[in-house]
């Protein structure tokens, strides 16, 4: 199969996942609202060998959160911010950020995790109009 490929917002990081992916999850915990900035993350899970760094491995920077889900790790490029992909806690997996890809990883997210701790003013984006551009305040 052709690899799925990926990369940071400044472009300095990038990499190619040579296999299909295991899951597509929401995750809601307050650790991905904090780490995202917003409702929710959007990650995949891809088999532990399937992922290559092709560019900027050394801009990786992790943090370990202590607080909302000690032991949650982050990782994201020095340089712009963006969240890049990061081993799973039990290293048997890829968590990667499904907005970093560019291109289509052919799976549509699944399920929502850790709803326990979703932000109460969540609205599930197809109850909401649609614009094609921004709208100002
Ligand atoms: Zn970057
Ligand atoms: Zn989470």
């Amino acid at each position: 199969m052709k690899p799925i490929t990926g990369s940071c917002l400044c472009g300095s990081v990038a990499f190619e996942i040579s296999a299909a992916p295991l899951m597509f999850l929401y995750c809601h915990c307050r650790s991905c609202q904090k780490s995202s900035g917003t409702a929710h993350a959007a990650n995949l899970a891809f088999p532990k060998d399937s992922m290559k760094w092709t560019q900027g491995e050394d801009l990786i920077q992790v943090f370990i959160d202590s607080k909302d889900n000690p032991g949650h790790p982050r990782s994201f490029c020095r340089n712009c911010g963006s969240p890049v992909p990061k081993r799973s806690r039990n290293q048997q997996f890829w968590v990667v950020p499904s907005g970093s890809l560019d291109s289509d990883p052919g799976m549509k997210p699944q399920a929502n995790i850790y709803w326990a701790e979703h932000v109460p003013w969540y609205v599930p984006s197809d109850e909401i109009p649609k614009n094609e551009g921004a709208i100002t305040p």
